[in-house]
């Protein structure tokens, strides 16, 4: 489904990205996991054209995409739920999901997908009137990825869902993406700093140091192999 081919990014003359490949397979969970700064949001931020990759391509679905506006990316079915949350606080729940619709014309659809947001997340139906500014951490988490999914996504890219939220809640929302994974058929790209959790979720992983890909293995065994588990996994 997607496919990145060697990918160098910058930030001015800062390289963040040398030389990166990934493939995912249409209904996959991928994980990306890896060190503070390591690269991983500006690998989905390269994907999702916000900062294009000066060199190397990405195709979703066979199509080229390195070359494509950020809003196109999203209207060929990639949509992103950004680290730190980012909904628009001074806007309520509903108008925030709405936003994540905001390309598409399908009305009937639009509905059936507001239902299953709520279905999924029954806190923001109760809250749907309320600022988004004044939802929990975790609520703000939900919002966030509600609003990506209100995209109708057929891959969905995650910066960090896990960050700065209880294991409860974090168990929670992980159980939800595994069921948007299931139920919708949504392939999604899972970037954790947790990689504990990532990798319990997901059915392959890549490692990620200094801006290149270091291992890469079926989720299981990277959970098993020692050198994760001593730089990642605390064990
Ligand atoms: P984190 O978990 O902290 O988000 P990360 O693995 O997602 O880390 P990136 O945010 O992709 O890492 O950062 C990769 C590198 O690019 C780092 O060296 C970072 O300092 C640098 N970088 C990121 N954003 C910018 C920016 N806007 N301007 C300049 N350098 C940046």
């Amino acid at each position: 489904m997607l496919r990145i081919v060697d990918i160098h990014t910058y930030y001015g003359n800062i390289q963040a990205l040398k030389g990166v490949s990934i493939e995912v397979a249409e209904g996959e969970i991928i994980t990306l996991i890896g060190a503070n700064g390591a690269g991983k949001t500006t690998t989905l931020m390269s994907i999702s054209g916000v900062v294009p990759p000066r060199e190397g391509e990405i195709f979703f679905l066979n199509e080229p995409i390195h070359n494509q506006s950020p809003d196109r990316i999203v209207a060929m079915g990639i949509s992103q739920a950004p680290e730190g949350r980012r909904i628009f606080p001074g806007l309520t729940v509903r108008e925030n999901l709405d936003i994540g619709a905001f390309l598409r014309k399908d009305k009937d659809g639009i509905r059936k997908d507001l239902e299953y947001v709520f279905d999924l997340f029954p806190i923001l139906a109760e809250r749907r009137g309320q600022a988004g500014g004044t939802l929990s951490g975790g609520e703000q988490q939900m919002l966030a990825i509600s609003r990506a999914l209100m995209a109708r996504p057929k891959l969905m890219l995650l910066d960090e869902p896990s960050l700065g939220l209880a294991p409860i809640i974090v168990e929670r929302i992980f159980d939800i993406i595994r069921k948007i994974n299931e139920e919708h058929g949504t392939t999604i790209f899972l970037v954790e700093q947790n990689a504990n959790m990532a990798l319990k979720l997901a059915n392959r992983g890549y490692v990620m140091e200094n801006g290149i890909i270091t291992l890469v293995d079926s989720a299981a065994r990277l959970a098993a192999n020692e050198d994760v588990k001593k730089a990642y996994l605390g064990i």
